[in-house]
């Protein structure tokens, strides 16, 4: 069963009308859904967490917040299963990059800007310059609008990090500040959703059929004779986690230590962190081929064969990638989180007036 529909099964069991509509978009022929299944971005978020160094806050520690935190990696993709065109409209884009797309719009990769909407102005003037390049849309399978965008990925890893790191801003201040214990606590459910969520979108990057046209089966010159299989996608996304068994409990051993990211641009970059999330995509797009070789090989199996073992290493190197960058990035925002002066000042008048 197609994953939106089987989510939206466990999510209301009724047949309703939205079902229904879901079914006729379907049935217009949209891609489908492009991510690792819920297993695949609960292990990259559990792997994330345990990435994390040991002065790290402990309350995303807590059973609680841990099986949050890995509940909270399939939310973005639970948003897809409703057929509300605005919804559509932003969500979906936010999962994927075709990198190579960029190139022909007349984009370098290495100096995209890193805001969304002034990017969003480039690409459109850069299709509108090579139409040749693109092919045509077909407008029955693009209610949404969104086939005209190469995807929104990196903008979205960066703005969920400015936001994760504005709750650790927060949090500190009510802690020094003389916030209440709800208001603390509050502080930390918003870093928790922050940092689930997040997650999914940094798990999708980890996953190189996010970060391709290629990404439902080989499209175009195809000299080396890849699949075309569209359901290629799905297969990656989940198909091969769940006939390889591959578990969150086995990778853990291997999970990689956070490292804080660079916040000073370099030369020519606008945005440290941007640049850091498109170099982490481009180097999943460079396993793009990898992975389709592999295919051709009959090593993506999951069948036991003596391939089967180069397809699962695949696999694990990239939920193992997806966990370092998310820890990484979760850690920068800890530790280079600003003081919020504002809110601070605010606790000081507030807990002067109540001493009167
Ligand atoms: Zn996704």
């Amino acid at each position: 069963m197609p994953r939106l529909q089987r989510q939206n099964k466990i999510m209301n069991p009724r047949v309703c009308s939205r079902q229904v509509a879901l079914a006729f978009l379907f049935a217009l022929g949209l891609p489908s859904a492009r991510a690792w299944d819920y297993e695949g971005h609960r292990i990259v978020n559990q792997l994330a967490l345990a990435s994390l160094p040991s002065d790290f806050p402990a309350f995303v520690h807590s059973p609680t917040a841990a099986e949050r935190i890995a509940f909270l990696a399939g939310e973005p993709d639970r948003w897809k299963s409703m057929p509300d065109l605005p919804l559509r409209h932003t969500n979906n884009p936010d999962h994927y990059l075709d990198l190579e797309q960029l190139a022909w719009a007349g984009l370098d990769p290495a100096s995209l800007s890193p805001l969304r909407y002034e990017f969003a102005v480039q690409f459109a003037a850069g299709r509108a310059a090579h139409p040749g390049k693109f092919p045509p849309i077909d407008p029955l399978k693009d209610a949404e609008h969104t086939r005209e965008w190469p995807g929104f990925l990196p903008w979205k890893i960066t703005e969920s990090y400015d936001q994760l790191k504005a709750a650790c801003s927060y949090l500190r201040a009510f802690e020094q500040g003389g916030g209440t214990a709800t208001e603390i606590a509050n502080a930390q459910f918003n870093i928790v959703y922050l940092m689930g969520v997040m997650g999914h979108f940094v798990g999708d990057g980890a996953q190189p059929l996010h970060d391709t046209v290629q990404h439902n089966g080989w499209v175009g010159d195809n000299p080396h004779g890849y699949t075309t299989d569209p359901k290629f996608h799905a297969w990656i996304d989940g198909g091969f986690i769940a006939r390889a068994g591959i578990r969150f409990a086995d990778l853990a051993p291997r999970a990689r230590s956070a490292k804080v990211l660079t916040t000073v641009p370099a030369a020519g970059e606008r945005d440290a962190m941007f640049a850091g999330v498109m170099r982490y995509l481009r180097d999943q797009n460079e396993r793009v081929v990898p992975l389709y070789e592999l295919e051709k090989a009959g090593k993506l199996k999951a069948d036991g064969s003596p391939g089967s073992v180069d397809g699962r290493g695949f696999i694990e190197e990239q939920l193992l990638r997806g966990g370092e960058m998310l820890g990484s990035i979760w850690l920068t925002a800890w530790r280079t989180a600003p003081p919020d002066q504002y809110l601070l000042d605010q606790l000081a008048r507030r807990s002067a007036a109540a001493a009167k």
